[in-house]
């Protein structure tokens, strides 16, 4: 180490800020690259990572629902009691599957960074092109169809943890165990090292042309984007692998967490975050029968 040239004490604590204020922090949401964390608080984080995601990746501010603001604030760990809740919603065989799962360890980086991110994908499949959606959009059984999520038409291996179709079917591509990358922050902007942070939950939603578009970059999703299934199946994933993971992840979507990094995507489309809130508050906060309640 270079000797340092004598320095008078009011240098130094310029000298100490340098290093912090150079430190890299990538895309809007500000991630860093050593700590793997976006800036801010858990809740702040949230805000940022949960703004709705609008045509072409544009990005609107919008409130966090009550109920993830007040369990990322919370110091308790989810409980037992909303793993088995979470577990009881699940559709078989995933139920069996993540039940089997249910204690077992979560991923971690290469260096042992815990899990942190819960990230939520629309997987803008099948394409229609110029054509309509189909009209029972929800039951379609194209639109539902795991096999070219499964048979290598898009990769060699599953590109998420997680598939869930419009019925609420659940494939489950890596186990939550597994670290697995899926987004441009993971994959070509910070490498390797962040693999382990994030989970990934591809939700089933099609996508077509915008009129007069030619370019795969220019589409639209339906709307509503999501049904009722996927909403309640995406709020008890997000409770099954927080009570595994033994704190509360934090929610984000993909196209915020690589919001500012070049070709973005912008998924996921009509994603109406009210309604997660909603299925996370029903499963985290069953109603008190007030037959039980002392009276004052
Ligand atoms: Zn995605």
């Amino acid at each position: 180490m270079k000797r340092l040239p004598a320095l008078t004490l009011a240098a130094l604590p310029l000298l100490f800020a340098a290093p912090l204020a150079s430190a890299e922090e990538i895309g809007e949401c500000r991630f860093d690259r050593d700590t793997l964390t976006f800036a801010g608080t858990p809740v702040e984080q949230a805000t940022c990572l949960l703004r709705k995601v609008e045509l072409m990746g544009a990005k609107r501010d919008q409130p966090l629902p009550p109920v993830i603001k007040a369990l990322l604030e919370s110091p308790t760990a989810p409980t037992e009691a909303m793993k088995l809740a979470a577990l009881a919603q699940f559709p078989e065989p995933y139920r069996e599957y993540a039940t089997k799962y249910a204690n077992a360890p979560v991923s971690q980086t290469e260096a042992g960074v815990p899990l942190l991110y819960y990230v939520i994908h629309d997987t803008s499949t099948p394409f229609y092109a110029n054509e309509p959606f189909p009209k029972d959009i929800h039951n379609d059984w194209k639109v539902n169809d795991f096999i070219p999520y499964m048979d290598g038409t898009f990769a060699r291996q599953p590109v998420a943890h997680i598939f869930l179709n419009r019925v609420g079917q659940i494939w489950a591509g890596h186990e939550f165990i597994e670290p697995w990358r899926a987004t441009k922050l993971e994959s070509r902007v910070v490498g390797p090292t962040a693999r382990g942070r994030f989970v990934h939950i591809e939700t089933v939603q099609p996508r077509r042309f915008l009129p007069g578009a030619t370019s795969r970059g220019q589409t639209e999703g339906p709307q509503p984007g999501f049904s009722a299934e996927q909403y309640r199946m995406l709020a008890a994933l997000y409770v099954y692998v927080s009570a595994r993971a033994g704190r509360w992840l934090i929610p984000g979507f993909h196209a915020t967490v690589d919001g500012g990094i070049p070709e973005a995507h912008d998924d996921p489309q009509n994603f109406e975050l009210d309604r997660f809130g909603a299925a996370v508050a029903a499963l985290v906060s069953p109603p008190v029968s007030p037959v039980g309640r002392k009276q004052p």
